[in-house]
């Protein structure tokens, strides 16, 4: 049988752990030294079974040596697979920045904050996609709430730095492994959104507040790396990582210039729905989960509204833009 992983020794004592989730990968990062190791994010539910304890078998790391499984942001890929797996893991705390750990406590919460927080707005997942948020996530409880700044020492010259990079998630957490020259950001930039396993872009890239995101970036790029390692995104080396970063900026003042376009074209106040659907047309279009793109056109329509570039007005009982 297959196996349903890879893993990539990226650094010594840096490995990525490469899990499959539909079309695409999900990565999660052990960080390994003399005084024990830290996990970074555990997946889907079933990410422990299928990946990560069959790769601790195969590189002989006992569980109990991981000291931490540290969730990076309030996403259902990225901390479901943790409460299965701290069962095998006895002595790992569980770690999260503290604007995410509600979250990631609470499955009501994510799903009426974060995945289905537009439907008041006239937006929403289709039946199947609605199920399948509520069938696999799975909440858990944080032992230590993080603010960003903290330092985990995991070797004698092995200091992990944690790092608030918010945008995609208000406690993103991103790690700089200073000794390795590397910087683990997960889904803290997002490029122009996330691909398939070909390399082909599929879904959008979903951030939600503007100006932190863009601020994220600026902190990412002002440390010293060789490697960026993400949530999806295959390992970025030197200038592909930093043309990575800054594309990822680009495109967010292309889909505000999209998202403001669109409002001043038409001859009436349009619906979120509809800048969605207009915005998606344009710099998509995206073949899956393209509601996801309704994180940044609402965002850019809050920000272009607080410039009175554009008006708010109510039509029936939902919010239209005109200009
Ligand atoms: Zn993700």
């Amino acid at each position: 049988m297959n196996k349903q992983y890879r893993t990539i020794e990226v650094k010594p004592g840096l490995y990525q752990i490469g899990s499959v989730l539909g079309p695409r990968y999900v990565y999660q990062y052990l960080l390994w030294d003399e005084h024990g190791a830290i996990l970074i994010d555990a997946g889907m539910p079933n990410t422990p079974t299928e990946a990560i304890l069959p790769f601790f078998k195969e590189i002989e790391f006992q569980p109990d040596d991981l000291l931490a499984i540290l969730i990076s942001h309030g996403d259902v890929d990225h901390f479901s697979g943790v409460s299965s797996l701290r069962n095998v893991c006895s002595r790992a705390l569980i770690m999260a920045h503290e604007w995410d750990v509600p979250w990631i406590e609470s499955v009501e919460r994510i799903q009426r904050e974060r995945y289905f927080a537009y439907e008041s707005l006239g937006i929403n997942h289709d039946e199947d996609t609605k199920q399948w948020f509520i069938d696999h996530l799975q909440s858990t409880d944080v032992h230590v709430h993080l603010k960003g700044g903290e330092k985990l020492k995991i070797g004698k010259d092995r200091v992990l730095e944690v790092i608030h990079v918010p945008g995609h998630s208000p406690g993103h957490l991103a790690i700089y492994d200073a000794k390795n020259r590397a910087m683990i950001v997960i889904d803290a930039v997002l490029h122009k959104g996330l691909y398939d396993m070909n390399g082909r872009i599929i879904s959008p890239p979903p951030y939600y507040s503007i100006q932190p995101y863009i601020d994220s970036i600026d902190t990412i790029l002002q440390r010293d790396f060789d490697v960026l390692l993400t949530g999806h995104f295959n390992i970025l080396h030197n200038m592909e990582a930093y043309q990575f970063l800054h594309e990822s900026r680009n495109f967010v003042n292309q889909v505000s210039s999209v998202v403001e376009t669109v409002v001043r074209r038409s001859k009436q106040p349009l619906s979120l729905k509809e800048v969605l659907d207009q915005t998606d047309q344009q710099v998509g279009p995206y073949t899956s989960m393209a509601v996801e793109l309704i994180g940044p056109v609402y965002a850019h329509l809050l920000e272009l509204e607080k410039k009175r570039i554009i008006n708010r007005t109510m039509k029936h009982t939902l919010p239209h833009w005109f200009a």
